[in-house]
């Protein structure tokens, strides 16, 4: 009877430490584990549970926030939709980087201002355009670059390159100068009243049947024009070269000689690849004739984006110029790989590539909603009191209300926070 007492006493004893232990550990936040347990794991080599350092290789791509090596190319897709621009995707836009500092443009399509900016590039590096044809979905938002980025701190002229047509008035001069004269009401009303440095375009026409002929070459760049087969004589494709990477851009085109020649194993290919016909039916109400028409002989249909890539053999393909959804590319997919089996990117807006000799990085870019403008690089001077001023009539200026009281107290604010001394005007 002792005996079985004290082995009760035992077993007690024993709970209650089985249950202490067990309350420490759920105390410890380790749900009811014991502490042996986590000694136990940690022996078996399991991870620190809270780094404190940054994960080196990131999967995705903060603008801003990472340097470019020497040697270095990254390639941002700007805009990879179909002519109406459309908030997953605007239309036709490539940023190409370098590592020597330089950048360039490729296409400003319809909405991809607005890619750019989240790129957080500040606008004097963003004065280099090159322009494939005179479609609006290539080149409709190059006001917003031009003006906006004459607010948003570009000090330098914006420099367009574009080519000739078969008549002098489908070319790219003819399309700036008009440009220009569109413009008018926005150039002419911030001369004066801003640092304008930047308010001047920059022109250079070259000919559209131009073959492999350099267009540019300047710290180690090459850029290459070769034609394009798209609906009507003007436009072309691009080639850029440098530190041994070869980039290439078709706009749009059908499949073509040139191409076939000139881009042979370059580093990045990118080629429009139309929407699926089928898509076009299903999606828009084609007739089959039309989605036919528009997406195999005026555009290059995936299974001939196959075929182009199964014979120029890039190291990485990208196929842009179609709506890339959940629903659209399987197709899309299936028609390219019934002729094409390599390297392959289907592009969708923020795509980032980033290339060296050894390997090409494929991710998405993280944006942010609120990004501002970056200052400019070079120091803003005050407007130029000789540049030609527009000065309101007097029967406008007479309909102004001047809060005399409420701007005392502004500038005074202002002129107390910077230590400036300006004063409220007459
Ligand atoms: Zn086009
Ligand atoms: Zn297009």
């Amino acid at each position: 009877m002792r005996r079985n007492l004290s082995i009760i006493a035992v077993c007690i004893v024993a709970v209650m430490a089985l249950i202490a232990v067990y309350t420490a550990g759920w105390l410890n936040g380790q749900s009811g584990q014991g502490p042996a347990l986590v000694k136990e794991a940690q022996a078996a080599g399991q991870t620190e549970a809270s780094p404190v350092k940054a994960i080196e290789d990131r999967e995705v791509y903060y603008p801003g926030s990472e340097g470019l090596a020497p040697d270095e190319m990254r390639v941002t897709a700007c805009g990879t939709g179909m002519p109406n621009a459309r908030p997953k995707q605007a239309a036709a836009c490539w940023l190409v980087e370098l590592g020597n500092r330089d950048k360039f443009l490729f296409d400003i399509g319809t909405g991809s201002a607005e890619r750019i900016a989240a790129m957080k590039i500040p606008y004097n590096y963003l004065n280099k355009v090159f322009i494939g044809h005179l479609h609006s979905d290539h080149f409709g938002d190059l006001d917003a670059l031009y003006c906006g980025g004459i607010v948003a701190n570009r000090v330098v002229p914006l420099e367009v390159w574009g080519p000739s047509s078969i008549d002098p008035k489908y070319g790219t001069k003819a399309a700036m100068e008009a440009f220009e004269k569109m413009l008018a009401w926005d150039i002419d009303t911030r001369m004066g009243n801003t640092d304008t440095r930047g308010a001047f375009l920059k022109v250079t026409e070259f000919d559209y049947t131009a073959v492999n002929k350099v267009i540019y070459q300047k710290n180690g760049v090459t850029i290459r024009t070769i034609p394009a087969i798209h609906i009507f004589d003007g436009p072309v494709s691009f080639i850029l070269e440098w530190n041994g990477l070869k980039f290439a851009y078709s706009s749009d085109t059908f499949p073509n000689k040139w191409w076939l020649k000139h881009t042979k194993g370059v580093d990045i290919s990118i080629h429009e690849c139309f929407i699926a016909p089928e898509s076009l039916v299903e999606k828009q109400r084609f007739t089959p004739q039309a989605a036919l028409n528009v997406g195999t002989q005026i555009h290059t249909s995936p299974a001939q984006f196959g075929k182009v890539m199964a014979e120029t053999k890039p190291r990485l393909a990208v196929g842009y110029h179609f709506f890339n959804d959940f629903d659209t590319t399987p197709a899309v997919l299936r028609d390219i790989r019934m002729t094409y089996d390599g390297p392959l990117a289907l592009a969708t807006d923020y795509m980032v590539f980033n290339i060296t000799k050894e390997k090409i990085k494929v991710r998405m870019a993280a944006v942010e909603e609120d990004v501002w403008p970056q200052p400019s690089t070079i120091p803003l001077v005050p407007p130029d009191p000789k540049l030609r001023r527009v000065s309101m009539s007097q029967e406008m200026r007479a309909g102004r209300v001047v809060h005399r009281d409420v701007l005392e107290n502004v500038y005074r604010y202002i002129n107390e926070k910077f230590g400036s001394n300006e004063k409220v005007p007459q």
